[in-house]
């Protein structure tokens, strides 16, 4: 357990509505450093929200979100609606969480290589031969150094999600985020992206991730979290939440989840 480290992203009581579905009732969650929490929940349970919530895709209705040192500073608009305060605040916050997407987002008309440094050449305004140096560190660790100069377009969905996560690991971010990154890939694939995600974990990277794969929530995290309808109806590690103290809304997701 990660108890002892220090708290890497901290959301407090995140609340969102779309139209009068509430969606998010009040989701409070502290990742230490080091800490690897699958996020559980049956479809439309906000699990996607929350995660955009986080990287303020999403505005959250009320809450607050705290990451390296920052907490998101709101402000109520004259039509009742929230929005962030400060652009500059948001865009720090963003650069310091990885996403990961459940269909891999890359940029097709660009190669392997150049998906993974344009952000480091850009946003981090690294020089072209260090970016191009750590991308190749970044796939060879994927798996993928001999895919440099190929388009996503000529990758199977597993190789394009594990360049999607060399991606945003060449952007430093703090917490890696990931939305059911295997639920787009055909049951062969799924491994190959495990593996690299057991490999993060092993290496001590914060990570949340919203996940259908109970081997990984039991076997890799060290904390679950069960979100029913916009609620965390359980909360503790692999063990507490998938043993005994199990509820029988857990117990029915996991049986309809293998
Ligand atoms: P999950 O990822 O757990 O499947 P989501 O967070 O995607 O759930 O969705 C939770 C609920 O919010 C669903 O009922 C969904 O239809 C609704 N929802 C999500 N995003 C929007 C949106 N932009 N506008 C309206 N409803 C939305
Ligand atoms: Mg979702």
């Amino acid at each position: 357990m990660s108890q002892t480290t220090p708290v890497a992203l901290s959301a407090k009581n995140i609340h969102k509505s779309f139209g009068d579905m509430h969606v998010l009732k009040g989701i409070s969650l502290d990742a230490h450093e080091g800490d690897v929490i699958s996020i559980l929940g049956a479809s439309g349970s906000g699990k996607s929200t929350f995660l955009r919530c986080l990287n303020l895709l999403e505005t959250p209705d009320d809450g607050t979100v705290s990451l390296a040192g920052e907490t998101m500073q709101m402000k109520r608009r004259k039509d009742g609606h929230l929005q962030a305060a400060d652009r500059k605040q948001v865009d720090r916050i963003r650069s310091q969480l990885g996403m990961v997407f459940q269909n891999f987002n890359l940029w097709s008309h660009m190669t392997v290589l150049e998906n993974l440094i344009e952000g480091p050449i850009r946003v981090l305004k690294r020089s072209r031969a260090e970016a191009v140096e750590e991308a190749e560190a970044l796939l060879a660790k994927v798996g993928l150094a001999e895919k440099r100069a190929h388009y996503p377009a000529h990758l199977s969905g597993g190789q394009q999600q594990r360049v999607a996560i060399a991606r945003a690991l060449a952007m430093h971010p703090k917490v890696m985020l990931f939305d059911e990154p295997t639920s787009a890939l055909d049951p062969e694939l799924v491994g190959e992206v495990l593996r690299v995600m057991r490999s993060l974990a092993e290496e001590g990277r914060t990570m949340l991730v919203v996940t259908h794969e109970m081997g990984f929530a039991r076997h890799v995290s060290n904390r679950v979290m069960f979100l029913h309808q916009g609620q965390v109806e359980a909360d503790g590690t692999p063990d507490e939440v998938f043993g005994e103290l199990r509820s029988e809304r857990f117990k029915q997701f996991v049986s309809s989840h293998h």
